[in-house]
This record gives structure tokens, C-alpha cells and sequence, in this order.
């Protein structure tokens, strides 16, 4: 009687192992990744030349799922320094064109490599920006559908503000809002 137990918890040890073994984990890791935003620092933040390496990944990823849907994009903009941001105000207000941002320096994600950009492509690999053009006839437009696919990879779409619709914008935050990631450029 004691034996036979024995054996039979031996043999459910071995069956879940080879469950444990057999299982690919890989959707249960991409069900589970999106929701989980990592713990990121101000400091580490601030501490960027560049976009966020976890930001990075999910920028690859995008343009990856939005090709394999049928819509190829460009990554038009990352990582801009202060002094870029304050020649971009200044741009249709001290300096000649068209306004593109509200944001001063400092003040934008882009400052802290927390967002990016994208442009749509036309058939003739050339840019567009019409927001409502559904170049790959999935019934809605290629700019919302790759705000979809970018929200599903856990990042804000500016597509989705109030106001101003920022539609090639993608960021974010980790919890952080800009006069947080201010106050700590202030004391370094
Ligand atoms: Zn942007």
C-alpha cells in the first residue's frame, strides 16, 4: 500500500515536470508581458541618450506587426535633447513654418526617450498623412490600426488625446508625468 503511493507520486511529480517541460511558454510570456509595465527610475530615465531599450523593443515590434498586416511604416522621430525640442517650438512661432508641438523643452517624452513617431508608407514606399487612408482595406485606417497595434504592446497612443489628435505619436510614461522627470533633471 505504501509503495504503491509512493509510485503514484512519483509518476504525478513526472507528469507535471513533463507538463512544465512541454508547454511552450512563449504566449503565456506575450499574455503576460503587456500588462506589466517594468519599474523604471527618473534617474534612469533621465539618465537616456536615447530611447528606452524596452521602448526600443516594442518600437521593433510594431513595425513588425504592422507589416505583417500590410501597412509599412517609418519611425520618423525618437529621442530629441532640449535644446532640439525649443528649435522645434520655435518652429511657426520666432522661426518661419508650420507649428508641430505645444511642448517647449523638457517638456515632451521625446526629451526623456520615452516616445516616437512613425509615418505611414504608400504602395510607392513614399510617406503619407492622411489619417483617414486605409491603404491595406482592413476597414479602418492604417494610422488608427497601427494605434491599436502599438496600444496592444502597452504603449499610449496620441491618437486618443483629447484636443490635439496626435496620430504618428506613440509613448510611455512608466507612472512618470513630465514635471516629475523635470524636477529630477533639476537635481541632478
Ligand atoms: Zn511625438
Amino acid at each position: 500500500m505504501k509503495w504503491s503511493f509512493g509510485l503514484t507520486i512519483m509518476w504525478t511529480g513526472i507528469f507535471i515536470l513533463a507538463v512544465l517541460f512541454f508547454v511552450d511558454n512563449t504566449d503565456i510570456m506575450e499574455m503576460t508581458e503587456n500588462p506589466f509595465q517594468p519599474e523604471v527610475s527618473a534617474e534612469e530615465i533621465i539618465a537616456l541618450n536615447g530611447l528606452h531599450p524596452s521602448v526600443e523593443e516594442k518600437r521593433d515590434r510594431l513595425v513588425r506587426r504592422a507589416g505583417s498586416r500590410g501597412i509599412d511604416i517609418v519611425i520618423t522621430e525618437e529621442y530629441r535633447t532640449n535644446e532640439e525640442q525649443e528649435e522645434l517650438y520655435a518652429q511657426g512661432r520666432s522661426e518661419p513654418g508650420q507649428v508641430v508641438t505645444s511642448a517647449r523643452g523638457g517638456q515632451s517624452y521625446h526629451n526623456y526617450g520615452l516616445a516616437f513617431d512613425f509615418a505611414v508608407l504608400d504602395e510607392n514606399g513614399e510617406i503619407h498623412w492622411d489619417t483617414e487612408r486605409d491603404g491595406n482595406n482592413s476597414g479602418t485606417s492604417d494610422y488608427r490600426e497601427v494605434g491599436e497595434i502599438g496600444k496592444d504592446l502597452g504603449l499610449e497612443w496620441g491618437g486618443d488625446w483629447q484636443g490635439f489628435r496626435d496620430y504618428p505619436h506613440f509613448q510611455q510614461s512608466y507612472g512618470w508625468n513630465i514635471s516629475d522627470l523635470q524636477r529630477a533633471e533639476d537635481n541632478l
